[in-house]
């Protein structure tokens, strides 16, 4: 199957990505950790701009933008450089972004992802390296407000800014083209993706191979699907009216889930970029294989090793690995000797399965259990324990436990906050496999009080035969192995 785009949809996406797992900012020794810290309070002269200072660039910073063109497959220039990009606005005190402009780090890279008609490449077209402005706080709505507070700690961020060509076809390519990328820099260990304002996402998007309208910073991958989804439909109304589209920038109301036009569209002249005189060209290149050494297992050839390693399914391999943390978890237990097929199932489907159910996020991994946050970011008391699933695994492998039994554990472990061990669960819960002679007994019992259903199925009624094998395991509390009860009942029934 070829998917035809026929309303000429191209969607572009530029990037910013925060590097918040460096311990200082770019240009500056202020702490990267600011998300806790009172406003305006990690800040300082050179931060804040002030007349006279001079920036030190951050060399872990130079260091995470190869690595980012590296895992992007890029090509990494001999030689790059600083421009200031100038614009008046109060989130910049200089009154100008240092940034890069015609030398960026990094160029012509790719990504590929599950697109509409299989796997698909998206062109990343540069990635350059730049300052984060400072943030402003609007008072109510961004078109309302009667004003704005500003906070100075993340002014001086170091970012990366990743611009991919128009080559996304719709709004869900767009959406798993941000997961994998997330995802990416993760593995990079650069940057922490949960953290607020960690992926700012700016979307350009034309419909009918026509003239491109951009959205302004979008913070979730969710809200670009949707703001793309909202910006397409506006545009084809607007043309399906007479109209024209205009070149222009809009911001995206998340609450509302509507686009509203800001401002025309800036062309780069006018931001009159010119060369950074505060800091050097830098000559990279002899940096770059030392650099290529630290790189990890990138998502990709981890899926493929995972599949060949452990034996387990393409679509196993492919939940495992879409995100370090849960590949390293799931590799701690593969280590501990446990059967990976079932290790493979009972964490993908059931535990990843709970964890939607219930909101939770994955947040880290210390070696020993994996950390939740709630959808929203919040640090929440609850993890899962390696050791946890170490225990699990054998009991249903050995069948000392039903499959019902084993998701009961599972459950009961996160309502317990990651406090109780699947032994201790299975003891305080009686879910130790019952014993054939009680499900023998369970099943005369059935066969005993359901006249009902017994005459209905001996008349023909085959469906009756689950109801039963339901009241069987009914009685047992779940842990009867349903095959057993159902040969049990067929047994009874015939005799
Ligand atoms: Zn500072």
């Amino acid at each position: 199957m070829v998917y035809e785009n026929p309303e000429g949809i191209k969607i572009g996406l530029e990037i910013h990505v925060q590097l918040n797992k460096l311990k200082t900012k770019m240009f500056c020794g202020c702490s990267s950790d600011y998300h806790n810290a009172a406003p305006n309070a990690q800040t300082c002269p050179i931060c804040l701009g002030l007349p006279g200072t001079l920036p030190v660039l951050n060399k872990k910073a130079v260091e995470a933008a190869i690595k980012v063109g590296l895992a992007l497959e890029g090509e990494i220039a001999e030689e790059t450089q600083f421009h200031r990009k100038n614009y008046f606005y109060p989130d910049l005190p200089k009154g100008f972004q240092v940034t890069q402009y015609d030398f960026p780090i990094v160029s012509k890279g790719k990504v590929v992802i599950e697109g509409e008609d299989g796997e698909h490449v998206i062109g990343i077209t540069r990635a350059h390296m730049e300052e984060d402005p400072g943030k402003l706080v609007h008072l109510g709505s961004i078109e309302k407000s009667k004003g704005v507070l500003i906070n100075y700690n993340r002014s001086g961020m170091s970012l990366i800014e990743i611009v991919t060509e128009p080559d996304i076809r719709t709004p869900k390519e767009a959406r798993r083209f941000l997961d994998k990328l997330r995802n990416i820099l993760e593995y990079l260990d650069i940057f922490d993706g949960n953290l607020e304002g960690a992926m700012r996402v700016d979307a350009n998007v034309s419909v009918y191979w026509g003239t491109r309208v951009e959205i302004k910073n979008i913070s979730s991958h969710k809200g670009v699907e949707r703001a793309l989804l909202y910006e397409i439909m506006r545009q084809k109304n607007v043309i399906r009216h007479g109209g024209k589209i205009i070149q222009e920038t809009r911001h995206y109301d998340e609450g509302r889930g509507v686009t509203i036009s800001l401002r025309t569209k800036e062309e780069a002249e006018d931001y009159r970029y010119f060369r950074e005189p505060d800091l050097m060209p830098m000559r990279v290149v002899g940096w770059i294989p030392s650099v290529r050494e630290t790189l990890p297992e990138l998502p990709d050839a981890k899926h493929a090793r995972f599949i060949e390693e452990y034996c387990i399914t393409d679509m196993h391999a492919r939940a495992l690995t879409s995100k370090i943390m849960l590949a390293d978890f799931y590799e701690s237990i593969c280590a501990k000797g446990v059967d990976p097929k079932i290790a493979a199932t009972w964490t993908a489907d059931v535990l990843l399965g709970e964890l939607n159910y219930r909101d939770l996020a994955i947040s880290s991994y210390d070696g020993k259990k994996i950390f939740f946050l709630n959808t929203k970011g919040m640090k929440i008391e609850n993890s899962f324990k390696v050791s946890d699933m170490v225990e699990l695994v054998p009991l249903f492998a050995e069948g000392k436990i039903s499959d019902r039994s084993a998701v009961e554990v599972i459950r009961s472990i996160l309502d317990s906050k990651g406090e109780k061990s699947p032994f201790r669960i299975i003891e305080e819960k009686g879910l130790s496999k019952a014993e054939d002679d009680l499900v023998s007994k369970v099943v005369a019992e059935t066969i005993a009080e359901n006249t009902g259903a017994v005459q209905d199925y001996l008349g023909g009624a085959e469906k009756s035969l689950n109801f039963l094998v339901g009241q069987v395991m009914k009685k047992t509390k779940g842990t009867a192995d349903a095959k057993t009860a159902r040969e049990f009942l067929l047994k009874g029934l015939k005799g």
